[in-house]
């Protein structure tokens, strides 16, 4: 599945544990707005995330939720063309959330990078919480319970992203399995020879017991090796490691962002103790404010030095929000020392502005107009809800809990 194929479901989300800034407009925001177009696309508003990750009071949280609904809206996501809904709204995910949980190793959650980093994060004082382990788990479930084909994310995302494939298949090879597939797997197995074939079974115990994902690939690589099997037979040997019979939840892609990442998603001015970001909603004065004080290319120590775009920390803004010609003349004046960095922070502050200027004007209407805003996050939310129930509808046949 490529990046240009009009027919896959996507799913993307964000954690509300703050005011949108900049950073989230230009590498997620934006690319929404256009993905909506073509696909088949649902956003989410992760405030469950928020709260098992974030530390932030529930009330805050519910205050940066409303705030993120009304900036997405704002720069453009249309709920006529997406389903744009608030994660808490949808019970039924947190369901399949417990259903996957059952399948789901708790060493695999432990390993995860960003779990790690959490924890190494944390006050000694502090220990992580059961929902901080299990967050990655929830997304997961969000994307699987959607039935989400595709994943556009940054690559710090690809982890997650590989997580949840690897959640599904292990979900699929529990419940997936029939007995006409057994059998034949069974056989294929014996084709193996008795060496190749103890090792194959012994691996594939290690990772449906244990979920060993270094058993998983070593067991994969032995069927790579095999020449004794007709095609038939390796697949059979390979989807009874994938998934079992049935692909009951399916895979989704990770479709990494080509965005160039800003300076992280936290625009931070430094020097003189100020400790502010740009946000979707900053005026022209607080925009101005943040980019005078940031660095620069550090050989540009006189404005006759001259300077390196590729070497300042301004430069992926202004990849982001300059034009062609204005970018060009930024490019050269630095190389030729012929702009200064006063002018060049100029230009760059004049094309934000521009850029946000109709989004803070379309926010401060909604704002005036919650009972609107409420009446679509109810029909977002009612939308999603129509896919998860089918979905937890056939999770709950599958593992034989109907009653
Ligand atoms: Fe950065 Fe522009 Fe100064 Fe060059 S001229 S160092 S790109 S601010």
């Amino acid at each position: 599945m490529s990046a240009t194929d009009t027919s896959a479901r996507l799913v993307s989300g964000l954690r509300p544990t703050g005011h949108l800034q900049l950073g989230h407009y230009q590498a997620v925001i934006r690319r929404w707005t256009e993905l909506q177009y073509h696909h088949d696309a649902y956003f989410l508003v992760a405030d469950w995330n928020a709260l098992a990750v974030s530390g932030h009071t529930p009330h805050e949280i519910e205050q940066y939720s409303w705030a993120m609904v009304i900036d997405c809206l704002a720069c453009g996501v249309n709920p006529k063309l997406a389903t744009l809904f608030i994660q808490s709204w949808v019970p039924e995910l947190t369901d399949i959330h417990m259903i996957l949980g059952s399948v789901t190793p708790k060493a695999w959650l432990e390993r995860l990078p960003s779990y790690r980093e959490m924890v190494a994060g944390l006050g000694e004082q502090q220990g992580a919480s059961f929902a901080m382990l299990g967050a990655p788990l929830m997304q997961a479930a969000d994307i699987l319970a959607l039935r989400g084909e595709v994943v556009p994310a940054g690559p710090e995302q690809r982890a997650h992203v590989e997580f949840t494939r690897e959640v599904a298949r292990r979900f699929n090879h529990r419940y997936g399995r029939d007995a006409g597939f057994e059998e034949q797997a069974e056989r294929a197995i014996a084709r193996l020879g008795k060496k190749s074939g103890r090792l194959y079974r012994d691996w594939l115990t290690a990772y449906q017991e244990e979920g060993d994902l270094d058993a998983f690939e070593r067991a994969r690589g032995l069927l790579a090796e095999q020449d004794k099997l007709n095609r038939h037979q390796q697949e059979r040997l390979l989807g009874y490691l994938e998934g079992g019979g049935r692909r009951i939840l399916g895979e989704p892609e990770h479709w990494q962002s080509e965005t160039p990442s800003l300076l992280g998603m936290e625009l931070k001015a430094s020097g003189g103790g100020r400790d502010e970001a740009i946000f979707l909603r900053s005026n022209r004065r607080e925009i101005e404010a943040c980019i005078r004080d940031m660095p620069t290319d550090p050989a540009r120590v006189r404005r006759s030095d001259p300077g390196d775009p590729e070497r300042c920390p301004l430069w992926s803004l202004h990849q982001s929000f300059t034009p062609d010609a204005d970018l060009q003349w930024a490019s050269s004046g630095c190389r030729e020392a012929s702009i200064g960095c006063l002018e060049c922070k100029g230009c760059l502050i004049e094309h934000i502005d521009t850029t946000l200027a109709p989004i803070r004007e379309r926010a401060e209407e909604l704002e005036g107009n919650h009972g609107k805003v409420r009446t679509l996050m109810t029909e977002g939310a009612e939308r999603a809800r129509d896919t998860v129930r089918d979905t937890l509808d056939e999770l709950r046949r599958v593992i034989g809990l109907t009653y």
